[in-house]
């Protein structure tokens, strides 16, 4: 969504959108380990307004991600939901007013006449990321040993001690 910075006023005016974050399977694709994957289209709604200058966006986002999990590797989704605020400032390298420093005010800034919502957006979706995926809280994960997955199955490490086969399939898992 793109709004121009001249038809923002005071008076706050009130948005309803999609926006397009598909980008950042990419920023999570090749090297990283995929650890989440984002739906082509959030909702979002915000509410924005100015003071002097300044910009002021405040609303929501809404969607379902999708994220896989560091402890079984299963899939499993989440709902996002995040109440967003942010503050665009004019960009102080062509307006030349005072030093800002953008990770201590908190602030964005903006240099267009249209500003493109879009890179907020996606940043504000990746600030709702969990650390580290979960599937749930209590997830047992797999077993080092069996493989099994210990929400749905017991252990099987001393069983398979037992089967030769289970023995040369731990084999072949370690030769990989
Ligand atoms: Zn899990
Ligand atoms: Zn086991």
């Amino acid at each position: 969504m793109k709004i121009l910075v001249n038809q923002i006023t005071e008076s706050p005016k009130d948005l309803t959108f999609t926006e397009g974050i598909e980008e950042l399977n990419l920023l999570y694709g090749e090297e990283r380990v995929r650890d989440f994957r984002f739906p082509p289209l959030v909702d979002v709604r915000l509410a924005y307004y100015r003071s002097g200058r300044e910009l002021f966006f405040h609303g929501s986002i809404g969607g379902t991600i999708e994220g896989y999990c560091s402890r079984c590797l299963k899939s499993y989704s989440f709902p996002l939901e995040k109440e967003v605020d942010f503050v665009l400032t004019p960009d102080p390298s062509s307006v030349k007013s005072k030093e800002l420093n953008r990770d201590e005010m908190g602030l964005s800034f903006y240099s267009e006449e249209e500003i493109n919502l879009a890179p907020f957006i996606r940043e504000q979706v990746l600030l709702t990321l969990p650390t580290r995926p979960l599937c749930n809280e209590d997830c047992r994960g797999l077993c080092p040993g069996c493989g099994v997955d210990l929400n749905e199955d017991p252990c099987r490490c001393a069983a398979s001690q037992r089967d030769p086969r289970m023995a040369l399939f731990r084999a072949m898992k370690l030769d990989q």
